[in-house]
């Protein structure tokens, strides 16, 4: 998969691209990530990418010029991406988004900053508005590096152990309830006075596999009821 990142602060993702299972899955060429900076297409010299808001109001809109070249560029080097804008205003992103996210070849991410960006790129340019939560952020960089995460951590051969995503949160179960994961435990077997279920210690996969069915019904009940409703 490729990805491109548009923003005015790209060198927030250095370390994000060069760190653990992004950086194997991009060294190993089963991902692509690129980053540009919008404001290197505004004109010079004050390289200017934002203004105030028609109609008055707080703070400044980033300018449709230069965001507009930056993805007629991008999408000249990936022509089949779609065109994402990261935004509390758009649609909620899922794991059922990054499913089917993860099914695409090429992506561009465009992040905004201040109040946003002009309404124009996004009648002309955006394919689809993602929203990471019902929260606003300063900027769309983390939920660019949030979605980037969850949709290509379901990419082939990114994960180093695919049975990771068959029972996790979120996931589809045989029953077909998206349910919270059980809890999960390592070594040692005691630690400040608690111990592990002794089922999980006992070798015997069907009841561990029905002790893990409980446990996640259990938790999804209590912490997120939603989920269950939402069938
Ligand atoms: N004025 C905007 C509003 O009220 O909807 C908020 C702008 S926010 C301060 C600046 C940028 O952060 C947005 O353009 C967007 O790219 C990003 N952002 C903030 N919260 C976000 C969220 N929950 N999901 C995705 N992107 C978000």
């Amino acid at each position: 998969m490729k990805i491109e990142i548009l923003s005015i602060f790209p060198e927030i993702f250095v370390s994000f691209l060069n760190t653990s299972l992004i950086k194997k899955a991009c060294d190993g060429n089963m991902l692509t990530i690129t980053t540009t900076d919008i404001r290197s297409f505004a004109p010079p010299p004050h390289m200017k990418v934002d203004d105030e808001p028609y109609g008055g109001g707080a703070g400044m809109v980033l300018k449709p010029e230069p965001l507009f070249a930056a993805i007629m560029e991008a999408k000249k080097r990936l022509p089949t991406a779609k065109v994402v804008y990261l935004s509390p205003g758009g649609t909620r992103f899922t794991q059922e988004t990054a499913y089917t996210a993860s099914t695409w070849n090429e992506l561009i991410l465009i992040c905004g900053r201040y109040e946003g960006i002009d309404q124009r790129i996004i009648d002309l340019a955006v394919d689809a508005e993602w929203s990471i939560g019902d929260y606003v952020l300063m900027g769309g960089e983390v939920p660019a590096m949030v979605v980037i995460e969850a949709i290509t951590r379901l990419c082939t051969n990114v994960l180093g152990n695919k049975d990771s995503l068959a029972h996790e949160s979120f996931t589809l179960g045989t029953d077909g309830n998206c349910l919270l994961e059980a809890p999960q435990y390592t070594r040692p077997p005691e630690f400040n006075g608690r111990s592990v279920p002794e089922v999980l210690l006992s070798g015997d996969h069907s009841k561990i596999t029905a002790w893990r069915q409980q446990q996640a019904c259990e938790k999804t009940k209590r912490v997120r009821p939603d989920l269950l409703e939402e069938k």
